[in-house]
């Protein structure tokens, strides 16, 4: 008996359900990924994500073949080429973890069909790509009426009492017939241009590693400096979770027991915590496929368009140090802190009261971990037209700055036409008088906060 992989947003070992549960079924299981056609033509594979991915398939590769099997590598449309591989090898199923984006909802229901058709199986698997598989939790007495939390505090109330699935080690043997495969993709198979020069390497050995590192001396300090830009004291493990190198059931159950074993720490709540609002946006997606492109909840639509202004935003030269300080992070990186993410979304779609969209396409551009349901749900949430309880919230930059960059490190780092200004000015480099104004070369402000804020307060209605 044959059964297939087909790794998708799970490109791991250890604890994937998909794998145990397809080794279970059978002696030789084909261990396929399909380079798909669909997602390089929806623009999802850029530069800086085809470098990671590489990674990932090469350390799977290597994973597998020292367990006795190989990664088959196919490329084109990833049913088809799923089918055509459980053909060739006669295999009776089909084992795919489930997704939450209205594409991986499609591909499984075209792969169910097609596999039908050829009298074979498809067997999706929950709780693989979050922890808490999107559906589980739905409001008792929701005042939605729909079925998934639109709020998440009392989403995070259930889904910290939700018992997770015990984690399960790598397999000891893979052992898989006969099959072609196309050679291992390098970067440049999968995207054309340069990847960012401070991209991390992807992969679930690298992965592991910083899981380790971060249970071991950042978890314990995360609920006090997380918010903190130049400290730089989040996990950033976005990336592997987003590509499946960790399982978020492994991550959440390790860093739970960390807290316990030492004694309870806030450190392990707090990040704990960010982890619910990952599966939160999951299973928001997974219920409304539609929120990627359009509204969740309030519809805004007299957006202001500024070519000119929208350009200052993405190259990192608004005249605001600390937008300017996380652009530029973001396009060195491909990474951005939280709070960073936060504070440029807000400027973008509240101050400059451009479409949050414009936003998140940027950001897909560039971000490693760029995901549907997070990105496009956390820019809904800062513009006001997702599920933010608060959505006239507005976050001014300038107190931003002074709240989580108080020295200015965070500026200093990522914009070096500032660099030698003192902390009382770094913030506000067109406070400087005349002279020490014009030896810097760096834009005046793109716009005035005050006037900005009534754009805002008027578009909105609020007036
Ligand atoms: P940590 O602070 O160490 O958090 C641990 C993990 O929790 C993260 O790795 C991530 O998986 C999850 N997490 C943390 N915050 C959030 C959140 N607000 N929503 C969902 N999950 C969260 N995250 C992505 O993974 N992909 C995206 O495309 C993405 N786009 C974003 C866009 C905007 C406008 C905003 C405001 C946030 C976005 N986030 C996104 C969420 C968050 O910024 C990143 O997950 C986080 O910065 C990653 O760094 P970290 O791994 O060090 O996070």
């Amino acid at each position: 008996r044959v059964t297939v992989v087909l790794f998708t947003a799970d490109l791991r070992l250890r604890d994937n359900p998909v794998l145990a549960a397809a080794l279970r079924a059978a002696e030789h299981v084909v261990p396929l990924f399909v380079i798909d056609s669909g997602i390089a033509g929806a623009g999802f594979v850029t530069p800086a994500r085809a470098a990671f991915l590489a990674d990932c398939l090469a350390d799977l590769d290597e994973g597998l073949r020292a367990r006795g099997g190989r990664l088959i590598v196919r490329a084109g449309d990833v049913v088809r080429e799923t089918c055509r591989v459980a053909a060739e090898t006669n295999a009776t199923e089909v084992h795919l973890a489930s997704g939450a984006s209205g594409y991986a909802q499609r591909r499984e229901e075209r792969l169910r069909s097609a596999l039908t058709v050829d009298g074979r199986s498809l067997c999706v698997h929950d709780a693989v790509t979050t922890a808490v598989a999107p559906g589980v939790l739905v409001p008792s007495s929701g005042n939605s009426g729909k079925d998934h939390y639109a709020v998440f505090t009392p989403y995070h109330r259930r889904w910290s009492a939700e018992r997770l699935r015990p984690v399960s080690p790598a397999p000891r043997r893979v052992e898989l017939p006969p099959v072609r495969s196309l050679p291992l993709p390098g970067p440049g198979d999968l995207a054309r241009g340069p990847a960012p020069a401070g991209l991390p390497k992807g992969g679930e050995s690298e992965g592991r590693r910083r899981l380790a590192a971060w249970l071991r001396s950042g978890l314990a300090g995360y609920a006090a400096a997380h918010d903190d830009l130049a400290a730089d004291a989040t996990s950033r493990l976005s990336s592997y979770l987003h590509f499946g190198c960790l399982s978020p059931v492994e991550v959440i159950s390790r860093a739970r027991r960390c807290a316990t074993e030492d004694e309870p720490h806030a450190g392990a709540e707090a990040f704990v915590r960010q982890l619910a609002w990952r599966d939160f946006h999951h299973q928001v997606l997974a219920a409304v496929p539609g929120a990627a492109h359009r509204d969740y909840r309030t519809r805004h639509d007299r957006w202001r368009t500024d070519p000119d202004e929208l350009a200052a935003w993405r190259a990192g030269m608004t005249g605001y140090p600390v937008v300017d300080a996380a652009m530029r992070q973001l396009a060195h990186e491909g990474w951005m802190h939280n709070r960073a993410r936060m504070l440029v979304a807000s400027f973008l779609t509240k101050t400059l009261y451009h479409d949050w969209r414009e936003g998140a396409g940027h950001f897909e551009g560039l971000l490693v971990d760029a995901d549907v349901a997070d990105n496009r749900l956390n820019w809904q949430w800062v513009a006001g037209t997702g599920n933010d309880t608060r959505p006239h919230r507005v976050l001014n930059p300038l107190v931003q700055a002074r709240r989580f960059d108080p020295r200015g490190d965070y500026v200093r780092r990522w914009v070096p036409e500032l660099a030698a200004l003192p902390d009382a000015a770094v913030h506000t480099p067109w406070r400087l008088d005349g002279p020490a104004r014009a030896a810097l070369r760096y834009p005046a402000p793109v716009v005035d906060l005050t006037e900005g804020l009534a754009r805002f307060r008027r578009a909105r209605g609020l007036d």
